[in-house]
């Protein structure tokens, strides 16, 4: 079990900054993890919500399994250490890490071994009697956790605990953090603004930026597939540079126009690319890192290089950086060269790209479109797509019988294991998403994605595609929808004063009721409590999108009123029934095909599974 779960947690000050949002995180006993981002992203109130400094707006914390919003701080068993260590200036090292456990009234020869002990194991055993004024920082600095580890904590909470600490000294001591940990076996987790303190330390490395978590990675991941342009600036120094590109496929090649430059490379590097969204956005930002590129010499083909007009050479001593303007363009770019390289500042100078290290990212949303987990498979179709016939009903195929340039799209997860088809297993990832990720060769060649439980081993995989999540595509217009996951209705809060249980006591109080077309859904008092802490009493002007997966849709006699459009039937026996209200489409799996198109019904949405987003701020509360 997870030592301490956060389950989309919030923080809205009383200004109503909004300093944390939709904060998801397991954490294992005996991780370390490192919460990284820039100053003011709610680093620090994430981890004052873990010790209980802070109350919880919104939003679930477990700590070994117990629900502990309400958890008084002395009962999480946690010791915190801050940036100013705090140390009492009139007492020794000694009485400094002793006063907790006095004050804890524990008896004089545990406190003397819980010290000694800790002494011991951050080489302070010589400096017990010292002062803290006659100390260097970094011993202050371990004085400090001595204090945290006597109170045997099952939880060290670190807040930037290095940053008053020179370079060198900060160097030390993140080897020190760190051996004490593999020491202590026990949960760590460490906030920072300094990615290289993040990379150095962490195995789990907690990117965040504006209150928001963008990628929950191993140093390796984040530098290799960072999932967002953010992530990519962040972490790497000198920073990625990123150009506008326009990008073009083949059936081999992929092309990149930047400014005047015409790349070229095998698409074959990129075989997790998002090829519908690259058909659908060609105009992309192009990601390369300084250290992925080098002095090329004449013989490396012009599709294969930039020129670069050079504007200042900084050496570093082992490496050298060269900061200048791509050729027929208004692009900035750094590129590491080696030591031994001369190049003169004023020169013009070719370099060479590698292109399996570099990186694509969508303009409109920033997100990377080659990311190390990809969604969906989009794959050009043919009825031996999948190396035999594919089933699909009858009357879909005809729909769909008129396009000439058909693309087939679903979910990775839609592939599951059967017995339908058959393809080889060219690789089998681990994910930190808790699942492996199966790259298979279809038989006519094409790559398909898929997530599987259990670890796979070279040779054929058998599977099944769950055909409710098929859309086709002519090209890069949707020609036929796959079920949706969830309907999306938009709807509000409408006042109801009602009894509700409000910490541990029923209280009548003004409270709220979804709105949802037309009928009115009693949400249960912990949603009511969760949306009221972060919408507050103008709750009724929100504007709220509420949705629920086909499944938690059934035919009632009262509820929305709705009428039957359209019967779906797939060739593995699931029935889906598209329903109009007014202008909205209302998905439902249905037991049997029984109701005709045309007829009139209500249909109830169960409560519990109703999700909940904030659309005027932009968050998901349920
Ligand atoms: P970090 O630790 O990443 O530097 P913080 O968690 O300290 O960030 O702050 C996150 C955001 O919350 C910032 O915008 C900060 O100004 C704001 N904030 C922090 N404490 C308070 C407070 N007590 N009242 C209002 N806003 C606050």
């Amino acid at each position: 079990m997870a030592n301490l779960s956060l389950k989309h947690v919030y923080k809205v000050y009383l200004d109503g900054t909004m300093a944390v949002s939709n904060f998801d995180l397991e954490i294992e006993e005996g991780e370390f993890v490192i919460l990284v981002g820039p100053s003011g992203c709610g680093k620090s109130t994430t981890l004052r919500m873990i010790a209980g400094l802070e109350d919880i707006t919104a939003g679930d914390l477990y700590v070994a399994g117990k629900y502990a919003n309400l958890m008084e701080p002395k009962d999480r068993n946690m010791a915190m250490v801050f940036q100013n260590y705090a140390l009492y200036p009139h007492m020794n090292v000694y009485e400094n890490m002793a006063f907790g456990l006095r004050i804890k009234h524990l008896d004089k020869t545990s406190i003397d071994n819980r010290v000694k002990n800790a002494a011991e194991i951050l080489g302070l055993t010589s400096q017990l009697e010292k002062k803290p004024k006659d100390m260097s920082g970094g011993q202050r600095q371990r004085v400090a956790l001595g204090r945290a580890i006597v109170r045997n904590p099952s939880v060290f909470l670190l807040d930037e605990p290095l940053s008053n600490l020179d370079a060198k000294l900060r160097a030390s001591m993140r080897t020190e953090i760190k051996r004490l940990h593999n020491t202590l076996k026990t949960t760590f987790i460490y906030v920072t603004h300094d990615q290289i303190e993040a990379m150095t330390m962490g195995t789990k490395i907690v990117v965040m930026n504006k209150g928001v978590i963008q990628q929950v990675d191993s140093p390796m991941n984040l530098y290799d597939y960072p999932c967002n342009m953010f992530v990519a600036g962040f972490i790497g120094t000198p920073q990625m540079n990123f150009f506008d590109a326009t990008i073009f496929v083949d059936e081999t090649t992929l092309k990149l126009r930047l400014g005047d430059n015409l790349l070229s490379c095998p698409l074959a590097l990129f075989r997790k690319l998002d090829l519908l969204e690259v058909f659908q956005n060609p105009n992309v930002k192009l990601g390369i890192r300084p250290e992925h590129m080098r002095l090329a010499d004449e013989s490396v083909p012009n599709d294969q290089c930039l020129l670069v007009n050079v504007n200042l050479v900084e050496a570093l001593g082992n490496e050298t950086v060269v900061e200048g303007t791509i050729k027929g363009s208004e692009h900035q770019i750094s590129i590491k060269i080696n030591r031994n390289d001369l190049i003169k500042e004023g020169s013009e100078i070719k370099i060479s790209i590698d292109f399996s290290k570099i990186h694509i990212f969508s303009k409109e949303t920033t997100n990377s479109i080659c990311p190390r987990i990809p969604t969906h498979n989009y794959l050009k179709f043919s009825n031996n797509l999948f190396g035999k016939k594919f089933i699909f009903p009858k009357k879909l195929f005809d729909a769909l019988s008129e396009y000439k340039d058909l693309y087939i799209e679903f979910p990775i997860d839609a592939v599951i294991k059967g017995d339908d088809y058959c393809a080889s297993v060219l690789s089998c990832e681990l994910t930190n998403q808790g699942f492996y990720l199966l790259e298979l060769q279809l038989k006519g060649g094409q790559i398909l994605f898929a997530v599987s439980e259990e670890n796979i081993s070279a040779g054929d995989y058998h599977f099944s595609i769950k055909q409710e999540n098929i859309s086709f595509y002519n090209h890069v217009d949707k020609v036929l929808s796959s079920i949706p996951r969830f309907n999306h209705v938009r709807g509000k809060l409408v006042p109801n004063k009602r009894p509700v249980l409000t910490g541990k006591k029923m209280k009548k109080r003004k409270v709220f009721d979804y709105s949802i077309l037309g009928v009115c859904i009693r949400p249960n008092d912990e949603s009511v409590n969760k949306i009221y802490a972060l919408l507050g009493k103008k709750f009724h002007l929100h504007d709220i999108d509420f949705s629920f997966s086909p499944d938690d849709v059934s035919i009632a006699e009262e509820g929305i009123k709705a009428t039957l459009q359209n019967i779906i039937k797939y060739s593995d026996n699931s029935i889906f029934g598209v329903f109009k209200h007014d202008d909205v489409d209302i998905v439902v799996k249905l037991e049997s095909d029984s109701l005709n198109i045309g007829q009139e019904t209500h249909l109830a949405i169960n409560a519990e599974k109703i999700k909940v987003r904030d659309v005027n701020f932009d968050v998901i509360i349920i």
